[in-house]
């Protein structure tokens, strides 16, 4: 994949066999791509996409005032999301460590009077990442038996702008806490997409290959992901 730098902005170019050259712009960070007949060369390609900077930086704005998911307050009947399912917030005031319970519809925070906004999230935080502690290491089990590989040690941690992250060298792989939020499918995609990273370092014609050979549906779940509103995040991994 070539790329296009006008500015600020980074245009993924791709040449295929087409008739006709396609510019897409996608939410949520507003990623640019350029689809390109085999027979433009990359200037005729820069004078197109100049042309259409406007209308790219309209786009790019209108993804910037969407798809954000609006701060929490942790108050009463708030939603928030585990496993892909919505659930309705319910305080509980208590005098004891605190703890979170699901019931249904409802996730239920106790906590101790006056806890502060930032210990509030730090709890439910710690909680997700409970949660995906809970449930990854059966996960990599499996894909490390079908992909032959070996992970030697997976994190979870809060990532502006990734879903997950591989060290090839040290066998590490790194989850974003979000996934949490997410269908379990889509965390099971990231974990085979980094998972794959151990064999093809690069998004390249290989990569897509395993990608398809062992997970065929997983073009969806990253179009989803990429969808799916999430704080400040993008899937550029
Ligand atoms: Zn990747």
């Amino acid at each position: 994949m070539e790329q296009l730098r006008l500015g600020d902005i980074i245009i993924d170019v791709e040449k295929k066999d087409i008739k006709n050259i396609h510019l897409s712009v996608h939410p949520p960070a507003g990623r640019v791509r350029i689809a390109a007949p085999l027979r433009l060369d990359l200037d005729t390609i820069r004078v197109y996409a100049l042309s259409k900077l406007s209308w790219i930086k309209k786009q790019q704005e209108k993804f910037r005032n969407q798809d954000r998911e609006a701060p929490r307050e942790f108050l009463n009947r708030e939603s928030h999301y585990y496993n892909g399912k919505r659930y309705l917030l319910r305080i509980v005031e208590i005098e004891a460590p605190p703890k979170i319970e699901l019931q249904h519809s409802t996730i239920i925070l106790y906590i101790r009077p006056g806890t502060s906004l930032d210990k509030r999230q730090r709890i439910i935080d710690e909680w997700y990442r409970a949660q995906l502690k809970r449930v990854l290491p059966e996960l990599i089990t499996k894909w490390e038996k079908k992909l032959k590989v070996k992970v030697n040690e997976f994190g979870i941690k809060k990532m502006r702008t990734k879903w997950g992250t591989c060290n090839r060298v040290a066998g590490r792989i790194w989850l974003n806490l979000e996934l949490a939020k997410k269908p379990p499918e889509y965390l099971e995609y990231v974990v085979v997409h980094e998972m794959v990273h151990l064999l093809e370092r690069k998004h390249n014609g290989i990569f897509t290959a395993y990608m398809d050979k062992f997970l065929p549906k997983w073009r969806f779940y990253k179009d989803e992901l990429n969808r799916l509103p999430v704080k400040h995040e993008n899937w550029n991994h």
